[in-house]
């Protein structure tokens, strides 16, 4: 072959190759009614999604198209980032269906996990593209291979990041049977230097994107929430996950264990009811998130027999809305939790609905379900917003949720990492 055909050929095949992959990333046009961006709403705003990316968000005039982009009209409806939990429990079911004891002692792993499939599902058509699983409860590892399964394209599910098997002081945690019996525990036991290092590298080790401990648990002489680990121990929880690159979550409800989180350098808490203005403000102050789990807590309040709306509110969900108030007087920044598991996976929305409810305006809730909570996941750069070079987690919901925050469960279209889940 002469050397100019040779080069021409190679033109040829390059332009081939390159038009073929271009081909492949096809372009796709959203057109809602409205867009909440991550920040703000946004009227007639379009968005172009280009193979797994966000390739440009504007006013319609102002976003050009690439020949044969597919258009995607979502009429009356708001487009939204991917929502994001940061605190679920993919390996639990309700407890008003089993209760946690015999979730953990008498379900088969393989039926967990066989749940778990389908938690994943219900909580990714209900628009949530990426949540925080914080613990098995007793299943071991198995979040680790659901992530797996995800990322593989085996089942559909949001992005996930695992905790593993979660860190607890001995004697403190379920469930308990009589002394003389071992039995297994929703947690992995640790104390002390030794334990607790080899423990948190360990659960690392096989897995865990973060770390989760138990700050304080229902464990007082009368039952009551008491800490669990001194300041010393969770310093060296703190400082063991992060030499490794990984952040650390704290559960604590008692004002003391949640103090100590924060003193200890903890990012998120999960629950807090028992918080005093002094200790939010130790928050706001050191930047540690809150996930207050209102809707864990009004779900439990219904399996004692609470009607809401017919009947008084009681004390327990009363201390939500104490806590809640003072946070907000503290300006804590306030994440976006709903410990589903608890009560049903596909119901995550309800945190954010509840966190209106309890004096959040709607901007902000929308902001805590995606931009804030990236923030808190140090995602940022890939989700919680819509913006240019973003990956494509997006959401449509009938109506305008500023407005309505009930639209969030109007769930009309799902898109993750470009590809759509749900159009209905
Ligand atoms: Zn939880």
């Amino acid at each position: 072959m002469k050397p100019v055909v040779r080069v021409l050929c190679s033109a040829v095949l390059a332009l081939m190759l390159f038009g073929g992959a271009r081909a492949q990333e096809s372009a796709i046009l959203l057109r809602p009614e409205a867009v909440f961006d991550g920040q703000d709403l946004h009227q007639d705003w379009v968005v172009l999604v280009r193979g797994k990316r966000i390739a440009a968000a504007g006013p319609a005039g102002a976003v050009s198209l690439p020949r044969g982009t597919k258009t995607v009209a979502l009429k009356s409806q708001t487009l939204l980032p991917g929502l994001i939990d940061n605190h679920t429990h993919m390996l639990l079911h309700p407890y008003d269906e089993t209760s946690w004891t015999d979730q953990v002692l008498k379900e088969p792993l393989s039926l967990r996990t066989a749940r778990a499939v389908q938690h994943l599902r219900a909580t990714l058509m209900a628009g949530f593209t990426t949540v925080r699983d914080l613990g098995t409860e007793g299943a071991g590892y198995a979040d680790v291979g659901l992530k797996q399964a995800v990322e593989q394209g085996i089942i559909p599910g949001p992005r996930m990041l695992a905790a593993t098997r979660a860190i607890v002081a001995t004697g403190s945690y379920g469930p308990k049977g009589a002394p003389e019996w071992d039995l297994p525990l929703g947690a992995e036991e640790a104390d002390g230097q030794d334990a607790l290092i080899r423990v948190v590298r360990s659960q690392m080790g096989k897995g865990a994107d973060w770390v989760k401990i138990y700050a304080d648990y229902r464990w007082g002489p009368n039952g009551e929430t008491a800490p669990t680990f001194s300041l010393e121990e969770l310093k060296l929880v703190v400082r063991t996950a992060s030499a490794a690159g990984r952040p650390v979550v704290a559960h604590a409800s008692s004002d003391e264990g949640m103090r100590r989180a924060v003193l200890a350098g903890f990012q998120t808490i999960e629950h807090g009811d028992y918080g005093t203005l002094a200790t939010f403000r130790l928050m706001a102050q050191r930047h540690v998130a809150w996930c207050p789990t209102l809707a864990a807590g009004e779900a439990i309040a219904r399996y004692h027999g609470w009607r809401k709306g017919r009947d008084a509110m009681p004390q327990r969900v009363k201390d939500q809305h104490t806590a809640f108030a003072r946070a907000l007087k503290a300006g804590v920044t306030i994440c976006n939790g709903s410990d589903a598991g608890v009560f049903s996976h596909g119901d995550n929305a309800t945190e954010t609905m509840l966190m209106v409810e309890y004096g959040l305006p709607a901007l902000q809730a929308l902001r805590a379900a995606t931009s804030v909570n990236a923030r808190i996941l140090h995602m940022q750069d890939r989700i919680g917003a819509i913006k240019p070079g973003l990956l494509a987690d997006l959401v449509a919901v009938q109506g305008n949720p500023v407005k309505d925050i009930g639209a969030l469960k109007a769930v009309r279209f799902v898109m993750k990492e470009g590809k759509v889940y749900r159009r209905d």
